[in-house]
C-alpha cells in the first residue's frame, strides 16, 4: 500500500531525512517513532505530497506521489501535525467541503458524513461553528474529514495529542476495526504505549535514518537481554552512540527483504 524507496530531504548540508526505505502492507497499523527532530514530519510531508524530496520515491497504492499526485491523494486520508480547520464553518459544512474536494457524490456524502459524525460523537455539534469546538472535538472532526472519501491509507501525525481517555480509546478501537477491514494506518507518535497497544509494525527514525524496523516481537526479541516494554527498547535504540550496536541486532528494512 505504501512504498518508500531511498527517500531523502536535505536542507543545505543538513540531512533531515537520510535515504530511508519502508514498505507497509495493506491492513497494517504502522507506528513511526522517533525523538523530536528525528525526521518524522518531514517524511510524512514527503509521503503526502506537501514537500518535495531531495531524492527517492513514494508510491501510494502503486501511484508515484510526484508523478500521479491526484490518484495517490484520492487513496489517502491525512491528518497533519498542525492541521488547519476553517473555524467559521460548522462541523457539517467543513465535512461537506472536504467531501466535495474528494468529489464524493452528494447523496453518498450526506450518508457518509452522518455516519462519521455519529461514530466520533459529534452529531449534536454538527451545526455549531468549529471555532467553538474544544481541541479534542476538533481532533475528532479531523478524523471524520480524513475519512469522508473512504481512503485506503490513513496518515496521521500524532493522533493522540489532546484527546481525553475516551477519545483515545475510540481512536485506537477505530484504528483496529479499520485495519481489519483492510485500511492501512501510518501514524507518527510519541505515545509509545499507544504504539505498543495497536501497531502491527514499527519503525524508529533517528537523525533522519531508520535504525530499527519490524514487528513488536522483532524489536523486543532483538533488544538487550532483560529489556522489556517498548519504551525501554526505544530508549535503548535511540541512546547516544548505540547506532552500531542497534544495527547488529535490529532488523533493517533492506535485510528483511521489505
Ligand atoms: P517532532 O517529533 O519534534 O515533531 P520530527 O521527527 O517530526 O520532530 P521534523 O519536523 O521532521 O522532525 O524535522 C526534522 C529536522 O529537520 C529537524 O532538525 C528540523 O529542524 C529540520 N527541518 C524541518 N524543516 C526544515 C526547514 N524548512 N529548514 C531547515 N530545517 C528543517
Amino acid at each position: 500500500m505504501l512504498q518508500i524507496t531511498n527517500l531523502s530531504k536535505n536542507y543545505g548540508d543538513f540531512k533531515a531525512v537520510n535515504n530511508i526505505s519502508l514498505e507497509v502492507e495493506p491492513g497494517t497499523i504502522f507506528a513511526f517513532l522517533g525523538t523530536n527532530g528525528a525526521g518524522k514530519t518531514t517524511t510524512i510531508r514527503m509521503m503526502t505530497g506537501t514537500l518535495q524530496p531531495t531524492s527517492g520515491t513514494v508510491y501510494i497504492g502503486g501511484y508515484d506521489i510526484r508523478k500521479n499526485p491526484i490518484e495517490a491523494k484520492f487513496l489517502m486520508g491525512v491528518i497533519p501535525d498542525r492541521p488547519y480547520i476553517y473555524g467559521k464553518l460548522t462541523g457539517y459544512e467543513f465535512l461537506k467541503f472536504m467531501s466535495d474536494l474528494y468529489q464524493v457524490p452528494h447523496k453518498e456524502s450526506n450518508i457518509r458524513i452522518g455516519e462519521l459524525l455519529e461514530h466520533y460523537g459529534l452529531t449534536n455539534w454538527q451545526n455549531d461553528l468549529v471555532d467553538g469546538y474544544s481541541h479534542g472535538m476538533k481532533q475528532r472532526l479531523l478524523m471524520c474529514a480524513s475519512q469522508v472519501h473512504r481512503p485506503k491509507l490513513l496518515v496521521v501525525d500524532e493522533p493522540m495529542v489532546g484527546l481525553d481517555p475516551k477519545g483515545a480509546r475510540l481512536l485506537k478501537d477505530t484504528f483496529r476495526a479499520k485495519a481489519k477491514e483492510g485500511m492501512t494506518i501510518f501514524m507518527s507518535t510519541h505515545s509509545l504505549s499507544v504504539a505498543e497497544e495497536v501497531a502491527d509494525k514499527l519503525a524508529i527514525i533517528k537523525s533522519g535514518s531508520i535504525v530499527a524496523h519490524g514487528s513488536l516481537e522483532d524489536l523486543y526479541s532483538q533488544s538487550r537481554e532483560g529489556t522489556s516494554g517498548l519504551e525501554n527498547v526505544f530508549l535503548d535504540i535511540i541512546a547516544e552512540g548505540k547506532d552500531e550496536e542497534a544495527s547488529s541486532s535490529i532488523q533493517f528494512p533492506q535485510e528483511a527483504g521489505e
